[in-house]
């Protein structure tokens, strides 16, 4: 697939919608919030995100990236949000002096773009700032080649001094060394469920069923929590994962399979939600075993009746085996494994552990 990099002049606008562009409108801990106060007034040594997907590495990197930007930072090391420079941002949603080399979600990064965007343009002086930003996504593990780091070691080492450049990835062993030692890393925690409430909150979620999932559910990570609060299948996909679960058990191993592939393919966008209903599902029925492991969910969430709890309690099942094969699939996905392969394994796994106790010890009638 052929796909051109986002390049100088990009629109930020996503988090321009938020009004997110200045450190101080971020919901952070206050040790993050010490720490990039420090990043920004310090010398331009290159910076390395690390932060798994949904940590909030981009609204991060942009957020700095406009504080260096900015002609008159705040104390704080925020962005002014009223300096030429802060104007062209938040009307424009990009400024002439950032260059973001990003192939998006599914692009690789040609090594003839790192020579064309970053090491070429090195030595142009700042249109508008006194600083140019070059933030680069090394996101996934195929984001950025072997060639292209290579390409990068030198603007890292060498460029003038009005440069900054901001790196992100999820995972920093898929860089080569030489890059690593060239960077200083920023590592983003989770963030706790009142700093992901304040996040919702701030981007106008209105109180539903799908936010309070999101609270209880993205394991701290701003960017799942504002995509499941938002995701307006939620009600069906609910519904549907649900069925799915209490399924596990009754149906035939076929049936069961090619039920359970068509509905994951036919919300292929909302996967990452289908796999965390399903751990918040076994988190459910597990209360009792793992109670001193999770928070309790609120009671409106209850998905078993007791009847069904009582059912499931007659079934040997080891959660943590099962919520590890969970986690493991995020993972397999997120490296992009093949979709159907890994949802398929997935599933008769999940079907082999569950009916481990022995067949039938489930009604096969509901309720
Ligand atoms: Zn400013």
């Amino acid at each position: 697939m052929v796909s051109k990099p986002v390049v100088s002049n990009v629109s930020i606008s996503d988090l321009i919608d938020f009004g997110i562009f200045q450190l101080s409108s971020l919901a952070i801990s206050s040790d993050l919030r010490q720490e990039l106060k420090q990043l920004v007034a310090s010398k331009p040594y290159p910076l390395l995100i690390i932060g798994e997907e949904g940590a909030g590495k981009h609204t991060i990197a942009n957020c700095l990236a406009a504080s260096y930007l900015c002609h008159s930072v705040e104390s704080d090391g925020s962005a002014c949000g009223k300096c030429p420079s802060c104007r062209m941002i938040s009307t424009s949603g990009s400024h002439l002096d950032l260059v973001i080399l990003d192939p998006g979600p599914s692009g690789r990064t040609k090594v003839d773009e790192v020579r064309s965007e970053v090491a070429a343009r090195l030595p142009e002086a700042p249109r508008i700032s006194h600083n140019k930003v070059f933030i680069i996504s090394a996101e996934k593990a195929d984001t950025l080649s072997e060639a292209c780091q290579n390409a990068l070691l030198k603007p890292l080492e060498e460029h003038p001094a009005f440069v900054r450049f901001i790196i992100f990835c999820e995972d920093s062993d898929r860089l080569l060394p030489t890059i690593r030692s060239r960077v200083q890393t920023l590592r983003l925690a989770h963030r706790n469920k009142e700093e992901i409430r304040q996040i919702l909150d701030e981007a106008g979620i209105e109180d539903s069923p799908a936010k309070s999932f999101a609270l209880d559910c993205s394991d701290g990570l701003p960017g799942v929590a504002l995509t499941l609060a938002q995701d307006e299948k939620y009600r069906q996909i609910y519904d549907e994962s649900l069925k799915i679960f209490k399924a596990f058990p009754r149906e035939n191993r076929t049936a069961f399979l090619t039920g359970g592939l068509d509905f994951f393919k036919a919300n292929k966008d909302s996967t990452d939600m289908i796999i965390r209903l399903l751990q918040s599902f076994l988190r459910e029925l597990s209360l009792g075993l793992l109670a001193d492991k999770w928070e309790p969910l609120p009671a409106e969430s209850a998905a078993f009746s007791d009847q069904e709890l009582a059912d499931w309690a007659k079934l040997e099942i080891d959660y943590e085996a099962l919520l590890g094969l969970l986690s493991q699939t995020k993972q397999a996905l997120s490296s992009n494994t093949g979709y159907d392969h890994t949802i398929s394994r997935l599933l008769l796994q999940m079907r082999a552990k569950i009916t481990a106790g022995g067949p039938g010890s489930i009604p096969r009638k509901s309720q």
